[in-house]
């Protein structure tokens, strides 16, 4: 109704859905699509046209329907034993038995269903967080908006980094790359052209376009978008780059190997069984059905289901800590890391960057001031306040003011930054001695620019300076960028004198010395004729204008967090661009990994890198905290050698040029706030706060995961064990059974729902940071657990036995005595549960009430067993009958042993084995 509605109320507009845009000249497109080069639509022809063509999303890539997951669980080994129970059984008769299996079955597979829909939700639901925005020019403003927004016509900016959010006709570009190898396969980046083209020109030569979900990796372009949604050339073949997450990770790959093996094995000893059963005699009926039984005990069926909710919750714990998880089996990564990488700028620390120090014309003046509020005094290196600026001081800020790309914003009397901080922090300091963006822009306005990128370091902007007079290039960045290239300074009075140097690389020194990170400023005049500026104009004969020193805080919460990662036996890195010395004075602030020490082992800096063989690199990366002034492409030299040293190792990352690392790096951590696309892309991480700490909490989460898993391993396993052996024992003693196939899965059931999946929620152990990360080699269950699970699982044949022929000889009704094997069975598992909420501490070092949802499950199970054994019906299902006090005095005399038993062992454990 809505959309019919809207038919009549708005205008439609005209629209070629099959135009070829390639072929059509840029300006005519923006023509055609009644659009403004300049200006982009209105803001309510924007609204209008978003009612006609819908939003700019691609319809969900179709995972598996509801239906197929259903049926697939089905597909499971241990179902098609039990369907050809449910089978034999129907056809001996034995219809109350042949319903009940089918019935677990069914109920079974509902279960897994429930718990995997819900696991998938949790995980769609984080793709949503990750939604990316778009620029556009909508009523001759440029406006950042929801990239579902867009609608053909709009005028869109795209820069390196960004993924392109729509089919998009080129109007300009600057050395323009694109990776559409999520469209086309083909892995190098195309340059893009504006232009016409024939009309025939396939896909990956259309250079004038640009398509939905490709990767800008260099250079920036504007165009007006031509296609959306799933108009767009890769709505139209439908293959949604979302990865619709498979709930695949090693591990589980691992287990599902096993799960296989062990099927093998267990259909093979119930053979045996059967077969030996027959040979002793036994009816083909009874020895079938303990054949089943065996089977049905001896697989642990609860395990791939445990596994994906309990790395379902650690996903969704992680996101609540703002870590996102991209790639699944990252969490597993998580759990084994053993160095992080870490970006110094933004990660490390907050990233508000506030000037203090200003050395220009042989002077040095310091600026007080908070923050990015613009109010602030600059004092002379004698402590007076300056009233007059000097012609150098004022020309250092001014091309601070004018190579810049920045908005210095107020939004309710809070001043920040939209843009890069470093840039801000130059507008502010130039605000404080009354130099204002506006005015200085109308006076000297901007042809071109060279923007910054992280292997040149600098950043350039043309000017035009009188009409037909010379034009002025400012430029800023390192000082090693800037300095090589200057053959002249300025003296205090303005007057260009030859550049010296010695001078500012000590003025540089004592700055960065104290941590502040240090750029450099120049200019040049060139000829009035030039209109674009390259690399090569500014690559000498600059004039250097001074340089400002910022400082930017460390983070708290990081320093903690370093702590907390040296505890855990983790090694944190920083690796940055800026200056050796501001990194080292930033990494001593954050005492990372002994900087305050005499034997600190240094910096090592990107151009000192470059001398090293890969070799030199593996043997000294061990001992070098801090990597300066290095270049992205580097980082990937970095993992690779830390990797040859047999490290897991984290690595952060923003940019375009990090991706390789990001991907090479055993967990790719990319920032959600200030990194791009590309490298959000590749990472198998994203910081929704770009904050260190934030990587501590997930591999605290991580670890979590890992010990949950373990505890319900290590919990279900006796079962299967005990299950089994009790069937053996009675097939090959020639005794009665003591648990019947039905009870067993009654028992596998019940208990690993309402018992072993609470331990999905146990909370985090004390020492969780505080032990060497897990060697991913190291199988999961090692050998103290298994002695335990053996321990556990003949503690449990044995009582269930003893019990089950103590009732048997009292009462001679097997009926009794095999709902006594069950219940014995049942709480041995209870009370092993409270055991299992640690793997190494002593359950009353946890707090009794500290995992609420295991004590709701224990008095669901307990409720579950009377009614087991009291109610009529469930006595006429299962073949259960109501047992007596003294039963029941045994059973809990057993369970509580068991729980006396296993303390007892975990104390030894601790005391002489030394476990953690
Ligand atoms: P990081 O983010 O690790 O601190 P970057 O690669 O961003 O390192 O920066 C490296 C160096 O480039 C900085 O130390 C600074 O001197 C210079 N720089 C940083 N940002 C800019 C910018 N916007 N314009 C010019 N130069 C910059
Ligand atoms: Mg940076």
């Amino acid at each position: 109704v809505f959309q019919l509605v809207a038919h009549f109320i708005y205008k439609k507009m005209n629209y070629d859905v099959n135009k070829v845009w390639h072929n059509v000249d840029g300006d005519a497109a923006v023509k055609l699509l009644e659009s403004d080069a300049q200006r982009g639509i209105s803001t309510e022809e924007a609204h209008e046209r978003l009612q006609q063509f819908g939003p700019n999303v691609l319809s969900a890539k179709k995972g598996k329907g509801p239906l197929l997951r259903l049926l697939l669980q089905f597909h499971q080994p241990l179902v098609y034993i039990l369907i050809a129970a449910v089978v034999v059984t129907g056809f001996l008769g034995e219809w109350v038995d042949s319903g009940v299996i089918f019935a677990v079955v069914l109920i079974n597979a509902i279960v897994g269903f429930l718990q995997e829909s819900k696991a998938l939700k949790a995980l769609d639901a984080l793709a949503k967080v990750m939604q990316a925005n778009a620029r556009v020019l909508r009523s001759g403003k440029m406006r950042e908006i929801g990239a579902d927004n867009l609608v053909p016509g709009d005028i869109v900016l795209l820069q390196s980094g960004e993924k392109v959010p729509a089919d998009i006709r080129l109007i300009h570009e600057h050395e323009l790359r694109v990776d559409e190898s999520a469209l086309t396969g083909e892995s190098v980046p195309i340059e893009k052209k504006l232009d016409v083209l024939e009309e025939e020109v396939i896909l990956a030569d259309r250079k004038n376009m640009v398509f939905a979900s490709t990767l800008v990796t260099y250079g920036q372009c504007r165009g007006v978008v031509v296609g959306t949604g799933s108009q767009t050339e890769i709505g139209q073949i439908s293959k949604l780059v979302s990865e619709a997450e498979e709930l695949a990770t090693p591990l589980s790959r691992k287990i599902s190997q096993f799960s296989g093996v062990l099927l093998y094995v267990i259909i093979a000893l119930a053979l045996v069984t059967f077969f030996a059963g027959l040979y002793r005699g036994h009816p083909v009926e009874e020895t079938f059905i303990a054949a089943v039984a065996l089977a049905v005990a001896a697989i642990p069926e609860g395990l791939p289901a445990a596994f994906t909710i309990i790395l379902a919750i650690g996903v969704s714990r992680m996101a609540k800590r703002n870590a996102i998880i991209r790639k699944l089996p990252a969490v597993e990564t998580l759990g084994s890391t053993t160095v992080v990488c870490s970006d110094k700028t933004g990660t490390l620390t907050v990233n508000k960057m506030t000037v203090q120090e200003i050395a220009a014309g042989g002077e040095r003046f310091n600026v007080d001031g908070v923050g990015y509020q613009p109010h602030g005094q600059f004092f002379s290196s004698g402590g007076e306040a300056i009233t007059e600026l000097s012609e150098s001081l004022r020309q250092c800020l001014l091309a601070g003011l004018l190579c810049n790309d920045s908005v210095l914003v107020k939004e309710k009397d809070i001043w920040d930054v939209t843009g890069d901080p470093t840039e801000g922090a130059l507008i502010v300091s130039a605000r404080k001695a009354g130099l204002v963006e506006e005015r200085e822009s109308d006076r000297f306005p901007r042809l071109d620019s060279v923007p910054f990128e992280s292997e040149h370091q600098y950043m350039a902007t043309l000017h035009k300076a009188e009409e037909g007079g010379p034009r002025q290039v400012y430029i800023k960045g390192s000082v090693e960028a800037i300095l090589t290239r200057c053959s002249y300074m300025l003296n205090a009075q303005g007057d260009q004198i030859p550049c010296d140097s010695e001078r500012v690389l000590q003025d540089v020194h004592s700055m960065a010395q104290g941590g502040m990170r240090v750029l450099a400023f120049a200019r040049l005049e060139v000829d009035a004729d030039v209109m674009k500026l390259t690399h090569s104009h500014i690559s000498k004969g600059l004039t250097f204008l001074g340089i400002q020193g910022m400082i930017d805080p460390p983070r708290q919460a990081a320093i903690d967090a370093i702590k907390a990662c040296y505890n855990a036996g983790i090694k944190v890195k920083m690796i940055t661009g800026d200056h050796a010395i501001t990194a080292a004075a930033i990494s001593r602030q954050m005492n990372l990994d002994g900087s305050n020490s005499a034997e600190f082992p240094g910096v090592l800096t990107g151009r000192e890198m470059v001398a090293l063989s890969d070799q030199k690199l593996t043997d000294q990366i061990e001992n070098v905290a801090v990597f300066a002034r290095v270049a992205p492409e580097q980082k990937l030299r970095l993992v690779r050698a830390l990797q040859e040293q047999g490290h897991v190792i984290a690595m952060t990352g923003d940019g375009v040029n990090d991706a390789p690392a990001l991907r090479q790096a055993d967990l790719g951590v990319a920032m959600g706030l200030g990194g791009t696309e590309v490298a959000k892309e590749a990472a198998d991480m994203v910081l929704t706060d770009d904050n260190f700490a934030t990587i501590k909490a997930a591999v605290e989460e991580g670890r979590c995961v890992f010990d949950n898993l373990t505890k319900f391993i290590v919990w279900t396993l006796p079962t299967n064990m005990g299950e089994g052996l009790v069937v053996l024992w009675a097939i090959f003693a020639g005794l009665t059974l003591p648990v019947l196939p039905i009870h067993i899965l009654w028992i596998n059931m019940s208990t690993a729902l309402l018992l072993g999946l609470m331990l999905a929620f146990e909370r985090k152990e004390n020492n969780i940071m505080h032990r060497p990360p897990r060697n991913p080699k190291a199988p999961i269950i090692t050998r103290p657990f298994v002695l335990r699970i053996v321990m556990v699982a003949l503690m449990m044949t044995v009582a269930a036995f003893v019990l089950f022929q103590w009732e048997l000889n009292r009462s001679g009704d097997t009926d009794v005595a095999r709902t006594v094997a069950v219940n014995v069975v049942v709480f041995v598992e209870l009370f092993y549960l409270f055991n299992c909420r640690s793997l190494n501490h002593s359950f009353f070092s946890l707090g009794f009430f500290s995992n609420r949802l295991l004590l709701g499950g224990v008095a669901g199970m307990i409720s579950l067993q009377l009614l087991f054994t009291y109610m009529p019906l469930a006595n006429r299902l299962f073949h259960t009958a109501p047992i007596s006090p003294h039963a029941w005095l045994l059973i809990l005399g057993v369970g509580l042993s068991v729980f006396v038993i296993v303390s007892i062992e975990k104390w030894i454990q601790r005391s002489f084995f030394d476990a953690k």
